[in-house]
């Protein structure tokens, strides 16, 4: 990018302010260094929508809110706060954003989010594993705490 009035190259041009337009594009605000004419641009965001394959085999869009609510629920009345989640799963978003993929399983995803949890606290993380796994006995469920034990 140039600037429009002078013609001064990118690194002469000061980003001032930034801030989305919409999901799709982002607002900057440029000031030119050389001239001080300041100059507006959007800039459309470049994402390839990451999609989820579930277990019965449909996509759907990975969607980050999705996993907030599920990890809230085996949160619920845990010493987790909202931030620990909320960083917790954009964590995984940004795993999942850098191995380039354009699809992932819904079951990585589990795992992912169980690998995590289990170090935040281990109530929410057998609570999480219990409805992911759905755990189909109480066998399944002790196995599940043994494995957790074993870890330790
Ligand atoms: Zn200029």
């Amino acid at each position: 990018m140039k600037c429009p009035s002078c013609g001064s190259p990118d690194s002469k041009l000061k980003v001032i302010d930034s801030r989305p337009a919409d999901s799709k594009s982002i607002r900057r605000r440029r000031e030119c260094q050389a001239c001080h004419r300041r100059f507006t641009t959007y800039e459309i965001i470049e994402s390839v929508p990451l999609s989820v394959i579930k277990k019965d085999g449909s996509l759907e869009i990975f969607d980050p809110n999705k996993i907030i609510a599920g990890v809230r629920r085996a949160c619920y009345k845990r010493p987790v706060s909202e931030e620990q989640i909320s960083a917790m799963v954009s964590e995984i978003e940004t795993e999942l954003i850098n191995t380039l993929r354009d699809s992932v399983s819904s079951s990585e995803i589990g795992n992912l989010v169980m690998e995590k949890l289990r170090d935040i606290d281990e109530v929410s993380y057998v609570r999480f594993a219990s409805v992911y796994r759905e755990f189909k006995d109480a066998e399944t469920f002790m196995n599940e705490l043994r494995g957790l034990k074993e870890k330790k």
